[in-house]
């Protein structure tokens, strides 16, 4: 697709970055094919072929409009489109690009702009959240079950083993995760720990800055990525072995903090060796002898998040180590296509979010599995108030050694 930037933003690095990713589209319109949105709303500009176009129109020298704003809001930037696409479009990075322009040049109606700040302010600080999430799990009982599912009732510390190996890695606590589930991390330092393997937690470290930058904020996005760089680089510089993400969307943004960082000289070696350093936990456990792992053999629906699929590549290989161990995977039908949880598109686009998120549990729950496995905490608390089936993290699966832990592996509506 032939580009021209207009004059006043020529040289630009955002500019360049966007018309070189531009160049690429064949405007052949295969991604729409596996585009979520297209598929709900069937408008070419709620697809990524037009998504594109709307992008390079504002890069020639477009108005920035509400218009196209709605447009680009209403893509989950699932990425599906990159999965799909024969010409390597870059198509997620495009998208950031085009938001960042959009925050700055189209002012959104003043309801828009508070909700986002809100979410901006709470979201990424678990600080801040904490006094709140104390409040919800005294009110527990009494809420819906929409919101009783952020409410995990918490483990005990203890339930983390101390740092006993020789081969340590890092853990991201992350933002939204360490209150609403932070279960999850607990569960998979006990899984390393019996295979001689010490998760290492920094307290330091938070959000991973996905929740800003995907709203628009980059620069707030990017501080949120310098601040853990900071807080890690004391382990990496003693031989920390690896950085282990146990949420996918957590996971894809910090293997891309050597990209999004290049243009830092104070950041871009540092930030290339975190990405280099990051992995998701089924990379780790898939490389690892798994024979001592007991499980409770159970029918299991995989949940594949988009952001391990589509945007950390790893399709199958939690699967893979699923299977290995024994646990009997359904079939499921579209994989590909995203659950609507999107980071913050569920609370921002409630509609559309529902929709994908009734046809995911539709095609989940379809072979009748004992529990739904996802790999990413925003997929889990949307999908989890709607479904039949408990909804659980993969690694809380090999966590119990074949004892039912109860709790964790009820759905909320059996709560
Ligand atoms: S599939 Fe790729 S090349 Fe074809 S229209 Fe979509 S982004 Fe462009
Ligand atoms: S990222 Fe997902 S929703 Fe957005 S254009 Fe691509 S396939 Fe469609």
């Amino acid at each position: 697709m032939q580009v021209r930037i207009q004059d006043a933003i020529s040289g630009d690095r955002e500019a360049e970055e966007a018309a070189r990713i531009i160049r690429a589209c064949v405007h052949c319109g295969f991604c729409n094919a596996t585009c979520p949105t297209y598929r709900l709303l069937g408008d070419e500009l709620d697809g990524p072929r037009g998504r594109i176009y709307q992008i390079k129109a504002l890069l020639e020298g477009g108005r920035p409009t509400f218009n196209i704003q709605k447009h680009l809001d209403r893509c989950l930037t699932c990425r599906a489109c990159e999965t799909t696409c024969p010409s390597g479009v870059e198509y997620g990075r495009l998208l950031d690009i085009g938001r960042g322009w959009l925050e700055s040049g189209a002012p959104r109606p003043l309801t828009q702009r508070v909700l986002r700040r809100l979410l901006r302010f709470w979201l990424p600080h678990p600080r801040r959240m904490r006094p709140l999430w104390n409040l919800g799990r005294v009110l527990r009982p009494l809420l819906p079950v929409s919101l009783r599912v952020w409410l995990d009732p918490g483990e005990n510390d203890a339930h983390w083993p101390g740092p006993r190996h020789r081969r340590r890695m890092l853990v991201l606590d992350g933002c939204v995760q360490q209150l609403a589930a932070a279960r999850i991390n607990q569960a998979a330092a006990r899984v390393f720990d019996r295979l001689g393997i010490s998760l290492i937690r920094v307290p330091e470290a938070g959000c991973c800055g996905a929740l800003s930058y995907h709203l628009g904020a980059h620069e707030e996005g990017l501080d949120f990525m310098r601040r853990n760089i900071d807080a890690w680089w004391p382990q990496v510089e003693a031989g920390i072995e690896a950085i282990v993400v146990t949420a996918s969307g957590c996971g894809v943004t910090v293997k891309e903090y050597g990209r999004l960082l290049a243009h830092d000289p104070d950041y871009a070696v540092k930030a290339q060796a975190i990405s280099a350093l990051t992995r998701d936990p089924a990379e780790i456990l898939a490389a690892e002898d798994l024979g001592g792992l007991k499980v409770k053999p159970r029918r299991v629906a995989f949940q594949s998040p988009c952001t391990l699929q589509h945007g950390q590549r790893l399709n199958g290989v939690t699967e893979g180590v699923l299977q290995s161990l024994g646990f009997d995977l359904v079939g499921v039908e579209d994989p590909h296509l995203c659950c609507g949880s999107a980071g913050t598109y569920s609370l921002l686009q409630p509609k559309l979010a529902g929709e994908l998120r009734d046809r995911k549990l539709a095609t989940l729950e379809k072979a009748d599995p004992d529990v739904i496995a996802s790999a990413n905490i925003g997929c889990m608390l949307h999908l989890s108030p709607a479904s039949r089936r408990p909804v659980v993290h993969w690694l809380e699966l090999l966590a119990d050694q074949g004892r039912e832990t109860g709790r964790s592996i009820l759905s909320p509506i059996q709560r």
